[in-house]
């Protein structure tokens, strides 16, 4: 049997209480259940984790990258033993169904894999001098303690990314996770600790999050920030950073476009992208959210779509056969109701859904709009949620156009069997990552990010461990 426990801050390898006693209660977003209760670190707490980021730093830049793989891939194996305890409770308190959190964790450890492979790769270079006699060296040391701020959407995914990277290159780290979904980041970071990673290396705090990002970004211990979030925040976060000479990744909203041309196979269309719209609720900064289909096949895709959205079973994610849980918080809900009752009021059509299911726990209906004005704020704002834009379009032009309107650029996708067009729109949308008849991102080996407001840097892909190491270059005479 399975039991949710009461969270505790991680610092300098002891699991504690905060210093003041102060906890948050953690909510179950299906039944509005009180789960638990995690320690709220506040400024005393925090230094005591700098302290121990600082003093971890030390000990793991000098500990060799073959051994720093070797203790992050026991981690993996670790993570991947313990996979039904974790799942169950990131479905408690995300909301997602267990299949989802599942997966979740095992892809986790498979990125933990990647990056421990990637630390023994942190390569220099040897630059060939201009006199006989002389070295020239551009070596890769690590950055220096890091601090991580990551969101509840994914609460283990969003963390791994960054503290596997960090890890690799030989950083230490302050993870501020999210208060929201405390106990399955914690299991992630036990599973290191476990599998051998010394004291102070890793440190989990969970508070008020502006707090915490205002007292650590500004601080000299603190040598890099990552950031998951939304685009306001990350702008916020991004300047502070700016300010104190910080190096920073931002992963930010998006606003994802799909182009569905006419030569696309509808049918697969319509299943990929209805799995991965109505995934987590469609809670998901990659999710699928401006469905434009060009006009001789708008009516099969948008038929076929809104069936596929009436056939998603939404319910406890605990459930055998559901397919999708709650909203993790209760504020997505006035959220949701105000883009779909905004788009309607500009002239949208709703298809399907539009409401909240019941008046226990966050179930809201997979919803499906069309012909929404760009006058309408769910065509300019993020919805992070289960709802579907599908409207037309008439040239190749008219969809890059309107894929490339908004100030975000993170996901995009698109469907058709020509090839001249799918190299086209490689070239022309202006998005981090692009995935063209199937579903191909986040996979570790692979590029992460977005580019315009969606932020800056790769969490993925050969690039990824970079970010957390600087170069230094030496030349040296005989
Ligand atoms: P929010 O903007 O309040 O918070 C988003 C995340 O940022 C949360 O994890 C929060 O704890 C953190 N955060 C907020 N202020 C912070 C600060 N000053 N310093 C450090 N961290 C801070 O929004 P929300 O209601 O939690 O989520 C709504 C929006 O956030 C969504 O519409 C979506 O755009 C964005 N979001 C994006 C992702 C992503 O994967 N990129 C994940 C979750 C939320």
């Amino acid at each position: 049997m399975h039991s949710y426990p009461d969270i505790k801050l991680l610092i300098n390898g002891e699991w504690r209480d905060a210093l003041s006693g102060k906890t948050i209660a953690v909510s179950d977003p299906a039944t509005d259940e009180i789960l638990g209760n995690i320690a709220h670190a506040e400024k005393a707490d925090l230094d005591l984790a700098l302290d121990a980021a600082d003093k971890g730093f030390k000990v793991w830049r000098e500990t060799s990258a073959y051994e720093r793989s070797k203790i992050m891939r026991k981690a993996a194996d670790l993570l991947r033993e313990r996979k039904d305890t974790i799942a169950w409770l990131m479905t408690r308190e995300q909301g997602k169904p267990l299949a989802q959190s599942a997966m979740e964790v095992m892809g986790a450890a498979d990125t933990i894999d990647w990056f421990a492979e990637e630390a023994r790769r942190t390569y220099g270079q040897v630059i060939p001098a201009r006199a006989t006699g002389v070295s020239q060296l551009a070596i890769k040391v690590p950055v220096g303690p890091v601090a991580a701020f990551t969101p509840w959407n994914f609460p283990i995914n969003q963390i791994v990314r960054k503290l596997s990277a960090a890890l690799a290159a030989g950083c230490s780290i302050i993870v501020k996770a999210p208060e929201e979904t405390p106990a399955s980041p914690a299991e992630l970071i036990r599973a290191f600790v476990d599998a051998g990673v010394p004291a102070g290396v890793i440190n989990l705090v969970y508070g008020v999050p502006s707090e915490i990002s205002e007292y650590l970004i500004p601080h000299p211990v603190i040598r890099k920030i990552s950031f998951t979030g939304s685009t306001p925040i990350g702008k916020h976060l991004a300047a502070l950073a700016g300010t104190h000479m910080k190096r920073a990744t931002m992963e930010l909203g998006g606003h994802a476009p799909v182009m569905i041309f006419d030569d696309a196979n509808i049918e697969k269309a319509v299943e990929i992208m209805a799995m991965s719209k109505f995934r987590n609720a469609g809670q998901v900064c990659v999710a699928p959210t401006r469905f434009l289909v060009q006009v001789g096949v708008a009516s099969q895709f948008l038929d076929g779509f809104v069936k596929a959205a009436e056939a998603v079973k939404v319910g406890n994610g605990l459930e055998d056969g559901v397919t999708m849980g709650p909203l993790a918080n209760e504020r997505r809900i006035p959220a949701m109701e105000a883009l779909i009752q905004d788009a309607v009021t500009n002239g949208a059509e709703l298809k399907t859904g539009g409401k909240r299911i019941g008046n226990k726990g966050n179930f809201f209906e997979p919803t499906v709009l069309a012909n929404v004005p760009t006058s309408a704020k769910i065509m300019n704002d993020e919805p992070f949620g289960p709802v579907a834009i599908v409207n037309t379009f008439k040239s190749f032009d008219d969809a890059i156009s309107e894929a490339n309107r908004l100030p975000f650029g993170l996901a995009s996708f698109a469907f058709t069997g020509s090839v001249k067009t799918a190299h086209e729109l490689g070239r022309q949308v202006e998005a981090g990552m692009l995935t063209i008849n199937h579903n191909g991102l986040a996979l570790p080996e692979v590029p992460f990010g977005g580019i315009k407001d969606s932020g800056y840097g790769t969490e993925g892909g050969s690039e990824a461990v970079g970010a957390y190491l600087e170069t230094r270059f030496v030349s040296q005479m005989n």
